[in-house]
């Protein structure tokens, strides 16, 4: 119901500002939260600017101050903020710092919460669940404080994490979002989409995660935007290379290593598949599937001549490989 959304905002929206002073202006939020993003290189502009907080390591500080104020239990346990069990109350983030999720007009609709400890059996990460306004599907982080760069610079950065977001932020480049761990979403697609036709993968140095992902690009394909990928060296990740570059020197480097996807997608599969015949077949395959993504038929006719050249096979076989694809979907 309506009603029961409006309150959902306004609970979400008093934990944003709880947190927030929890970290700035208490001892404990001082220091541990507050020493965490310094440590992470976060300057206290971006600690603002992101609203970033921390939730401190009690069983239920939070609920409890919520209480007080008179939020209702039922709003706290649905917003997932406030865990109940056998009649006692839980904050599900205890002892995290906190990032809020923002909605494209700049609502709290949920959050994320990293621990700070290194106990390998927790999740590093942890999420609001879904509720009636938070739909992890829909929801891109960052979405608030990028959208207007995103249509000025008319291209828009995607990457993995939080600290993505507010590092590349921080460094002076602001079009950038993130899918948060998962795969891009059609309902993310489209939140993009309204704003730019290009798109730009920045992936995490770690190949395995790059190579889980390559499918998931398709769907952008298939809304006919323009895709490119850049990747970066020695396990870093675009907080960690942000971090440690100087704003001209990341602005170059993402200039020159931002490559064609399915250029990317087709050197990369080959150089992997080797001198396997059977492994060529099937990435010769998988590309074509990525290429009949491409809504533009002269588009993929250029990308059939590339990956022609890339995959050392005639134009010929791809263009009816293609064609028995595109009858298969039919
Ligand atoms: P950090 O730099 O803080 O260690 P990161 O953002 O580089 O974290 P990754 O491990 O690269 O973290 O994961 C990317 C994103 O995936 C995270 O920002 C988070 O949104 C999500 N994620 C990571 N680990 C988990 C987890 N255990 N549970 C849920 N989501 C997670
Ligand atoms: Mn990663
Ligand atoms: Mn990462
Ligand atoms: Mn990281």
């Amino acid at each position: 119901a309506l009603n029961e959304r409006e309150s959902l905002f306004v609970v979400s929206e008093f934990a944003k500002k709880y947190f927030h002073d929890v970290l700035l202006k208490t001892d404990e939020g001082l220091a541990i939260g507050h020493s965490y993003f310094k440590e992470r290189g976060f300057t206290e502009e971006t600690i603002k600017t992101f609203q970033l907080g921390y939730s401190p390591d009690q069983w239920d500080a939070f609920t409890k101050e919520a209480l007080a104020k008179g939020y209702q239990l039922e709003f706290l346990e649905k917003s997932g903020l406030t865990i109940v069990k056998d009649d006692k109350t839980f904050d599900r983030f205890k002892g995290r710092v906190m990032f809020p999720i923002q909605s494209m007009s700049g609502r709290v609709l949920g959050f994320g919460g990293r621990i700070l400890t290194n106990d390998k059996k927790a999740a590093k990460y942890l999420n609001s669940p879904e509720s009636d306004i938070y739909h992890k599907s829909k929801v891109l982080y960052g979405i608030f404080h990028a959208k207007q760069e995103i249509a000025s610079k008319d291209n828009c950065y995607l990457v993995e994490g939080y600290t993505d977001v507010i590092q590349m932020h921080q460094a002076g480049i602001k079009n950038v979002v993130a899918s948060s761990g998962t795969a891009l979403t059609p309902d993310q697609i489209r939140l993009i989409n309204r704003l730019t036709k290009n798109i730009t993968v920045l992936f995490d140095g770690d190949a395995a995660g790059m190579r889980a992902s390559l499918r998931g690009i398709d769907l952008i394909l298939e809304a006919g935007m323009n895709v490119r990928v850049c990747t970066f060296r020695d396990g870093d990740d675009p907080d960690s290379f942000a971090r440690k570059t100087p704003i001209d020197e990341l602005q170059s480097y993402l200039k020159e290593n931002a490559i064609d996807f399915i250029r990317f997608k087709a050197n990369l599969l080959m150089k992997d598949a080797g001198n396997d015949p059977i492994k060529k077949a099937d990435v010769i395959r998988d590309i074509v599937v990525s290429i009949s993504k491409v809504p533009d038929h002269i588009q993929r006719e250029v990308y059939v001549q590339e990956c022609a050249s890339i995959m050392d096979i005639s134009e010929d076989v791809l263009f009816s490989t293609l064609a028995q694809i595109g009858k298969k979907e039919l």
